[in-house]
């Protein structure tokens, strides 16, 4: 049985971070991955379409001043092969690949009391020890998809969009049914609508769509990038989001109505995420703010959808801007006036099983040569509880995160002791490489201060954690994001506990809350 200082479960954007960090702490560090490359989300999620909504050059490491120097983004919002060729580079640049074993599913790991450190087990056989275990499994790693019956019925072809297979799947001439419109599938629908013949989109809620106003960078816009790195970071760091952008420094109620229209208008031109972050401060906490701003959208619906009842059909009119993660869309709402595409509505329908030629509802069946299920994600918790993760006295981490995830800052769980994780429930939800730095480096000061004072194990205090869980909800609760339905706060799987999936409190807040934690010597753990 091998033993490493520090194991890492999963070499996406967190995977890759951790090793790094560990690497320069000087540990020995093996990675496991269950995928065949580096990548993560962007190894996975090949469907048509995928890309980020996150402003490039913001969705990177900002770790090494050369890396930012010699990578060059082409677009606005990179699409899949190009984050994933990011990733990749980053493997390669940092010599990063001699320490991951691809292929390689981790099935459980288990703290041995007496050893003070983890066990972990792999699907080949391997069978492994470390001092230190850190999870960097993913927020959106499982996919989801309802346990319709029938999948083995269906005579046609299909796909789950977060598990998209590497070879080019054709649409030209079928008859394509998409299941969803999260952000997942308001990304394919506009490109699988170009060469099906004719694609039936089963909507169950419709989403408030942005529209991204993606575009090439050109090279001054690439090197204004560069000689601005640092301040964009700093930004970055400080935004609530993640984002390298400034506050609007306004509300709704010191402008007038006629300024509402004209500066959310250029919010909607601007595009991305700008049309909240910099038109109005209290989008995310005022119901009347967030009602102008969610009608103001409704109306760009009604402008572009031809058809009434079509456009209708996808605005949202029961839940407030934002309280479901709201989709960046490439000609979203313009697919919807194509000949070849039709939207069913599935809320008062619902889907209840798939057949030898299709999907069929309550009162319906559609027929289909190729069905996508873009059903979304077991999020945040999911990844982590289909481990076999033990604690001390056997306890799984699924029987302690029953009734919904308990950890301190996101990063560790009382009872676990020495478990890192980066991006584990509670923590930020925002641009997510900025949070995953930040986590990274408090993972790295943890160690390092166990180190320094010759300990061997570190773990929350339990008030400290009942204390995170009072704080996030306390959070969540002050915005509007608590009177929606969304995975965000478990609600996408049935019978998964309705609870905040993550902090919002903003991404510069927790980062500082985390360095109190540091410099305060780490009073709220237990040490040995
Ligand atoms: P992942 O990239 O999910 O990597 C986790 C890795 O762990 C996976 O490779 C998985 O195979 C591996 N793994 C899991 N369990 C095991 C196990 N038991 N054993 C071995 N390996 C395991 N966020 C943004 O901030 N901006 C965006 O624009 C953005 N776009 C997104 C687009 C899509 C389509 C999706 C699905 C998500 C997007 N996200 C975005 C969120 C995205 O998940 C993160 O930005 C980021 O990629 C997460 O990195 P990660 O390393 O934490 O997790
Ligand atoms: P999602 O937002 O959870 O969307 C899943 C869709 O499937 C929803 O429309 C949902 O409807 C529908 N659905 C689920 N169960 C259903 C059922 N039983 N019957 C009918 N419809 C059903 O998942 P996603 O689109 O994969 O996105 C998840 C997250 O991944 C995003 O919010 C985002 O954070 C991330 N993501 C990011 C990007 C990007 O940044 N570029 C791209 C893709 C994904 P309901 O809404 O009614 O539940």
């Amino acid at each position: 049985m091998q033993h490493f200082d520090a194991i890492v479960i999963g070499a996406g954007f967190a995977g890759l971070r951790a090793l790094h960090e560990l690497r320069e702490l000087g540990l020995s560090t093996q990675v496991f991955e269950a995928g065949s490359d580096v990548g993560g989300t962007w190894y996975w999620n090949r469907y048509p379409g995928a890309r980020t909504d996150s402003e490039s050059w913001v969705y990177a490491y900002s770790f090494s001043k050369e890396l930012q120097d010699e990578w060059s983004w082409s677009e606005r919002f990179p699409p899949q092969p190009e984050a994933l060729a990011y990733l990749r580079h980053v493997a390669e640049r940092f010599d990063m690949r001699r320490d991951i074993a691809f292929d390689t599913k981790v099935e459980s790991a288990a703290w041995d009391e007496s050893a003070q450190r983890w066990t972990v087990r792999d699907d080949r056989g391997g069978l492994w020890t470390c001092r230190y275990l850190v999870t960097a499994v993913g927020v959106l790693s499982t996919p989801y998809v309802p346990p319709w019956p029938g999948i083995e019925k269906f005579k046609g072809e299909w796909y789950v969009t977060g598990r998209w297979p590497k070879e080019r799947v054709s649409f030209a001439g079928k008859r394509v049914v998409v299941i969803g419109t999260g952000a997942t599938a308001i990304q394919a629908i506009p490109i699988i609508a170009q060469t099906a013949r004719h694609l039936m989109v089963l909507q169950r809620t419709p989403n408030y769509v942005l529209p991204a106003r993606n575009g090439p960078l050109t090279d001054e816009e690439r090197d204004a990038i560069r000689r601005d790195y640092d301040a964009i970071w700093a930004q970055a760091r400080e935004h609530f989001f993640g984002f390298a952008m400034d506050p609007a420094g306004r509300t709704i109620a010191d402008v007038t109505p006629e300024e509402h229209q004209r500066i959310l208008e250029r919010g909607w031109e601007t595009g991305g995420f700008r049309f909240i972050f910099e038109t109005f401060d209290d989008i995310f906490i005022d119901d009347r703010s967030n009602e102008v701003a969610a009608e103001f959208i409704r109306n760009k619906i009604r402008t572009i959808v031809k058809d009434p009842a079509t456009a209708e059909l996808l605005c949202p009119k029961d839940y407030p801007l934002t309280a479901k993660r709201p989709p960046l869309g490439h000609f979203y709402y313009e697919t919807f006036n194509r000949p070849n595409v039709a939207l069913v509505d599935v809320k008062d329908d619902p889907i209840t099983e798939l057949t030898e030629r299709g999907v069929r509802t309550a009162t319906r069946e559609f027929e289909a040569d190729l069905i996508v299920f873009a059903t979304g994600f077991d999020a945040v918790t999911g990844t982590l509880t289909k481990m076999d993760v033990r604690g001390r006295g056997g306890v799984t981490i699924a029987d302690k995160w029953r009734d919904g995830p308990r950890t301190h800052l996101g990063i560790m769980v009382d009872g676990f002791p020495n478990l890192f994780m980066v991006l584990g429930p509670q923590s930020p939800f925002a641009n997510i490489p900025v949070v995953i730095d930040g986590m990274v480096d408090w993972i790295g000061r943890a160690i390092q201060h166990l180190r320094a004072n010759r300990l061997t194990t570190l773990e929350p205090k339990p008030e400290a954690v009942e204390a995170w869980r009072k704080h996030v909800d306390r959070l969540v609760n002050a915005t509007v994001l608590s009177k929606g339905r969304s995975w965000f706060l478990g609600d996408n799987i049935p019978g998964k506990p309705h609870v905040t999936l993550f902090h919002f409190g903003g991404a510069g807040v927790y980062r500082r809350e985390c360095l109190a934690e540091a410099e305060n010597g780490f009073a709220s753990f237990f040490t040995s």
